[in-house]
């Protein structure tokens, strides 16, 4: 019988333990580097002038009702979705390659797509996903659920704080054939490093050489340089070298919909004759998986990013407010490296400004991050993450110092 009492205490969510521990603190001082959410200058959320205007147009709309949406979701959002990562005039949308679900954010999305391949991916041989390492921590708690194996592959570089390529493509080449590999599309976390265009075609060239399945997880397109298609271009990418692979797409970062849990899942099959069909039995099998979990996903966040998306105007605005989002954090990481580089702070603060999206990597160590907790009160993770957006130009100064101060 179930013996609720052999249940063991699992451990708290660093992350959301952080946040916790922030919200105790009563310094003036403290500034939260920990989540990883945008804040406007003031450390407040900021809800998008664009997602404003789209919510009035909505509660407005005297067809508004509370339907349960299909079960892949609105179909407005998912072929605007379709549009937005893969471009427009993308040959696998013409073609029909694509099939899409409006998932519960980016981790419904992850999650519908590991379930998909835990399903119906090399059932009854070995396979094995592979994380850059470090990655999303999720990433692992949501393959384990459904029972992948898992690897990692190196990705950051200690010592130049940037990528370690040779190792990523090392172990892609010793991997085992047909393995699933998850990347991160732009902006990675933890790490804010990205590969090059040049080392994106030489990671295809080894996947396609050992023909691994490619899953890709794009949290912050448009976020990182505030270039929708530059931040989608390694997906792109792959799309137009013909692979099969997956997406997961959260529009949580790009609209601020973090609360309202809009995202989408994606799968794009290779050219060929039997494509529509390919498409159309895998789409049939993702709503079975659908079904079951979700049933049918929520309505409000994905009306909102749908009537932007479907309106130039009001994309062309949404455009906008990405770049403002984007542009804060770039001046943030060139004004924080500007801070430590004037004080002489020991060590090297380039990578700051190399990195890209909403964290750096800092490279303190866990006893820096630590001390900065206990005598600055700064939040960040123990890892030495830092959330940019948690910096503003009444912070950013008085963390330069406390760095500086844990660092000697
Ligand atoms: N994937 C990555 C790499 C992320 O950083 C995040 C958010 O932090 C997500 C997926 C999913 O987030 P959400 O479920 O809020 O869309």
């Amino acid at each position: 019988s179930f013996d609720a009492n052999a249940v063991p205490q699992a451990p708290e969510d660093p992350l959301f333990g952080l946040m916790a521990a922030f919200r105790r603190d009563t310094d003036p001082n403290k500034v939260d580097l920990g989540i990883g959410a945008y804040r406007d200058d003031n450390a407040k959320p900021w809800v998008l002038p664009v997602v404003k205007k789209a919510d009035e147009k909505l509660r407005n709309d005297p067809n508004l009702n509370h339907e349960y949406l299909p079960i892949a979701g609105l179909a407005d959002f998912t072929s605007a979705s379709q549009k937005l990562v893969l471009g427009g005039d993308s040959p696998a949308i013409k073609e029909k390659r694509v099939t899409s679900l409006q998932t519960i954010s980016g981790t419904g999305a992850v999650h519908l797509g590991a379930l998909f391949l835990a399903k119906f991916y090399k059932p009854n041989s070995n396979r094995t996903a592979y994380f850059s390492d470090p990655t999303w921590p999720n990433h692992f708690q949501i393959f384990n659920n459904v029972g992948i194996p898992q690897k990692t592959y190196p990705y950051f570089s200690k010592q130049t704080k940037g990528l370690d390529f040779d190792g990523y493509i090392k172990s892609l080449e010793s991997a085992d054939e047909g393995s699933i590999i998850v990347i991160h599309a732009c902006a990675h976390n933890p790490t804010g490093v990205d590969p090059t265009q040049e080392q994106w075609k030489k990671i295809a060239e080894v996947i396609r050489a050992k023909k691994h399945f490619p899953f890709f997880d794009t949290a912050y397109q448009g976020f990182a340089s505030g270039d929708l298609a530059r931040d989608g271009w390694a997906i792109r990418y792959f799309v137009e070298q013909g692979f099969e692979l997956c997406i997961a797409q959260s529009y949580a970062k790009n609209f601020g919909l973090y609360g309202e849990r809009a995202g989408c899942f994606h799968f794009i099959t290779s050219p060929s004759t039997d494509a529509q069909s390919v498409v159309s039995r895998v789409a049939s099998q993702l709503a079975i998986l659908q079904r079951s979990e979700i049933s049918n996903p929520p309505a409000y966040g994905a009306r909102i990013a749908s009537i932007v998306l479907n309106d130039a105007e009001l994309f062309a605005e949404w455009e906008a407010n990405l770049r403002t989002m984007s542009g804060r954090i770039i001046e943030m990481r060139k004004v924080l490296r500007a801070k430590l580089e004037e004080a002489g702070t020991p060590g090297t603060w380039n990578h700051i400004t190399d990195q890209i999206g909403m964290f750096s990597f800092t490279g303190l160590t866990e006893q820096q991050v630590l001390k900065l907790r206990e005598d600055s009160h700064v939040y960040m993770t123990k890892n030495g993450r830092i959330s940019m957006a948690g910096l503003n130009t009444h912070n950013v100064d008085y963390f330069a110092k406390a760095v500086d101060q844990a660092v000697r």
